[in-house]
């Protein structure tokens, strides 16, 4: 939706439970956007199911300014789909992720669309510090960032999160990008383009608490590995050929127990543990082999990503008959 031509920048804002932060965030965003001059811009939120009353705050935000849309998801699809939801009703020519707590200065915003004027597609932002978290949420998310790295077969920028802009062409390669799993950061690192990082200092969230438990972190870590490598796949065939030596080890044992000394029947012992340490590592196998075949399973029913619940200030109803399914 043009009302000049300018050109226009999408924010799109996740947000679960965030009726304490909305208020402050808004005017923030406001404020810092209309400072800059030569873009004109439209803000996203994406409701992802809230219990308590952001539905009713972003409505009245809505109805204030008919530069915000909203996007209501009919339950609590997680962070990754919100933000992809948020993506699919964009219109600009760049859009800006950014997390609803605040976590994310919006004045790191300008500098962003000044880099992507410059040229650049994608622009992160990169977390000099970062107040007001936890020792061990620091210390996961370092241990995260290392791994992943590790394994996977594209560079994903360490401490960056999905605070950051993209370009029109990017979010189109990301919505072409059907799969459930969504690690946004891995995609967007997949996609290329011209990078560039921002610094800026993560502060604390200015109210509520993380709507990640400990719980959606792991899920989260094991969708990013998962769908962004096949380490652990590789992992089950080394461990594999690990038993198999240590099987041979014992084999040459046995025998010669066997065979030069008398007391060879009481070998069972060796047999049980060798038979528990297989079967050990064949569960272990399956059991990844299984995470793969299940998420092959969840690709091939082609499930809507999300369901929209409600659209705010939109136009006419956004057709995305492959990634969305509405309900009315
Ligand atoms: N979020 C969401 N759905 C969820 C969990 C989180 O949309 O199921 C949003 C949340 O409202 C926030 C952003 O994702 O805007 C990041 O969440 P949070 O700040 O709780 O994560 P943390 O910064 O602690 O990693
Ligand atoms: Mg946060």
């Amino acid at each position: 939706m043009r009302t000049d031509d300018r050109m226009l920048v999408s924010i799109v804002v996740p947000c679960y439970n965030e009726e304490a932060v909305l208020a402050e965030l808004h005017g923030r965003l406001i404020s810092m956007l209309e400072g800059v001059e030569t873009v004109s811009f439209e803000i996203i939120y994406t409701d992802d199911g809230s219990r308590d009353r952001t539905p009713e705050i972003l409505r009245g935000l809505q109805a204030a300014d008919n530069r915000v849309r909203v996007v209501s998801l009919s339950r609590n699809f997680g962070h990754q789909v919100a933000v992809t939801a948020g993506l699919e009703h964009t219109s600009g020519d760049a859009v800006v992720i950014i997390d609803a707590d605040l976590q994310d200065p919006p004045e790191v915003i300008p500098e962003m669309i000044a880099r992507w004027q410059d040229g650049y597609q994608v622009v992160y932002g990169l977390r000099a510090k970062r107040e007001g978290e936890t020792t061990f949420k620091l210390w996961t998310a370092k241990a995260f960032y290392r791994l992943i790295n590790r394994v996977s077969e594209v560079e994903i920028p360490i401490d960056v999160g999905d605070f950051r802009l993209i370009d029109r062409r990017v979010v189109d390669v990301l919505l072409a990008m059907p799969e459930r799993d969504r690690f946004l950061r891995g995609m967007i690192s997949w996609v290329g383009f011209k990078q560039v990082a921002v610094i800026y200092d993560r502060a604390a969230r200015h109210a509520g608490e993380t709507k990640y438990s400990l719980i959606k972190m792991l899920r989260f870590a094991v969708d990013s590995v998962i769908s962004f490598s096949f380490a652990p796949l590789r992992l089950a065939i080394w461990v594999g050929f690990a038993a198999i030596a240590a099987a041979v080890v014992g084999i040459v044992y046995a025998l010669v127990i066997r065979f030069y000394t008398t007391t060879w029947v009481r070998g069972w012992a060796s047999i049980f543990t060798a038979v528990l340490f297989l079967g050990g590592i064949q569960l272990i196998t399956l059991g990844i082999v299984g995470e793969y075949v299940g998420r092959i399973y969840a690709e091939v029913k082609l499930r809507p990503l999300y369901v929209v619940g409600e659209r705010l200030g939109f136009d006419e109803p956004k057709q995305t008959p492959d990634a969305s399914t509405e309900v009315e």
